[in-house]
């Protein structure tokens, strides 16, 4: 298994989960650009915003109400947080797997 992501999910790579149901696991990115920032990632191997497809909606949509769910277990609805999704090498992503960073603080 090659992408990273999947390997996470697999749990054969560690990572510093704060999340998981049967369809997303959200874990630390490694790399934190603020005080919170963690990676919400679907179970489901996606390579980019470029592959989905209808049967995804439901299970993408899922990644916001995770998102604004740990918003308010964390605190920070007040404060505001950012939600980014990038697609492609010229839009700053590196991991071939959707996933959305949630940053605060
Ligand atoms: P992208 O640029 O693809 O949107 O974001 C990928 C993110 O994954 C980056 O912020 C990077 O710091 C994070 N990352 C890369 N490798 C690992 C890893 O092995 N573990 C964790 N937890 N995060 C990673
Ligand atoms: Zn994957």
């Amino acid at each position: 298994m090659a992408c990273l992501f999947c390997q996470i999910v697999a749990k054969t790579q560690a990572a510093d989960i704060v999340h998981e149901d049967d369809d997303i696991i959200v874990f630390k990115d490694i790399n934190p650009r603020a005080p919170i920032h963690v990676l919400l990632v679907p179970k489901l191997h996606i390579a980019t915003v470029n592959d989905v497809e209808d049967q995804h909606t439901l299970l993408l949509g899922k990644l916001f109400a995770t998102a604004k769910r740990l918003a308010a277990q964390w605190s920070i609805v007040e404060q505001g947080y950012r939600l980014t999704v990038n697609v492609g090498r010229g839009g700053g992503q590196i991991i071939d797997h959707v996933h959305m960073h949630l940053v605060s603080g």
